[in-house]
């Protein structure tokens, strides 16, 4: 069964942009007879808010997008990014950092096209040291040990893609000196165990995923397929700025809502045709296809 699925940050409320994501997520999954599902992607619990994400699951319901089982937090699943935490430690795949971003830069450490310090490894132990393990120490960051770093995925939209993890950000931290899982761990994690099979998100992941499929190896995870849709801009080539764009999107109809979404996939509509969001998404599901 194939699985796919949407999995906001509850920072901020839906915009065209998230609304996009959906969108080709859902009939992405639904065009392959598969589930689609609903992810809150809270793990950062300095950034999330509750509020956010119950008006999140109002506006896809009031554009017909409905998902499948009950939608998941990962601020309520812990353990499982424990679990693998700990699998990464037998393998003596984890150490400690104790450097702080202010640290980083004074020690001259230079940023990725993401605006991240890369990480030269200043904390990385030695090899005589990880032979006998280093537990991750409670208040130090912990960090993923990558041994082989080089990557190759074909992106459904993107075409093939290629890297080096090391040379683009370092070991990845996947666990904060504050105690907080990253979204690294949460998110490769979470798509293993809920069985996600098709990955269909925005463009402004595409250059972390390499790293996802780092972490997928070192967890003996499958790869799922990926699918990143270019990001939607303001007319100015800026990035959409969330609260303009969300309100606007709070206040028009679903109908013109998705007749906008859709064209950004390339699915013209006339509105006059349809007078129900689901309509426009049986619709829509014969006309869109990533594959
Ligand atoms: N939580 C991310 C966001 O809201 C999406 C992450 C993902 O789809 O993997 O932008």
């Amino acid at each position: 069964m194939e699985r796919g699925r949407f999995a906001p940050t509850p920072s901020g409320l839906l915009h065209m942009g998230s609304l996009v994501a959906a969108l080709a997520s859902f009939l992405d999954a639904r065009r392959h007879g598969g589930e689609w599902l609903v992810r809150i992607e809270d793990v950062d619990t300095i950034r999330a808010r509750r509020v956010y994400e119950s008006e999140i699951l109002r506006e896809l319901e009031r554009h017909g997008l409905f998902w499948d089982g009950s939608v998941v937090r990962q601020s309520e699943r812990t353990e499982f990014y424990i679990q693998a935490l700990a699998q990464l430690e037998v393998e003596h795949l984890l150490y400690p950092c104790f450097c702080s971003r202010q640290n980083l830069k004074s020690r001259g450490c230079k940023e990725n096209a993401q605006g991240e310090l890369i990480y030269p490894g200043f904390c990385r132990p030695e090899a005589s040291v990880l032979a006998f393990g280093r537990p991750a120490s409670n208040n130090a960051a912990c960090r993923f040990l990558i041994r082989n770093d080089d990557y190759e995925f074909v992106d459904l939209l993107a075409g093939a893609q290629s890297g080096h993890v090391l040379q683009e950000a370092g070991d990845l931290v996947l666990r904060r000196a504050d105690g907080c899982f990253t979204y690294h761990l949460a998110v490769v994690v979470d798509d293993f165990l809920q069985g996600v099979t098709r990955v269909v998100r925005g463009s402004d992941i595409l250059p972390l995923t390499g790293r996802h499929i780092l972490l997928q190896r070192a967890l003996g995870y499958p790869t799922p397929v990926y699918a990143h849709i270019p990001l939607v801009l303001e007319k100015s080539g800026e990035k959409l700025s969330k609260s303009t764009s969300a309100r606007a999107l709070a206040e028009t109809s679903p109908l013109e809502n998705l007749t906008q979404a859709l064209a950004r996939l390339g699915v013209k509509i006339n509105i006059r045709d349809f007078s129900r969001p689901d309509e426009v998404l049986t619709y829509a599901l014969g006309q869109y296809a990533l594959t």
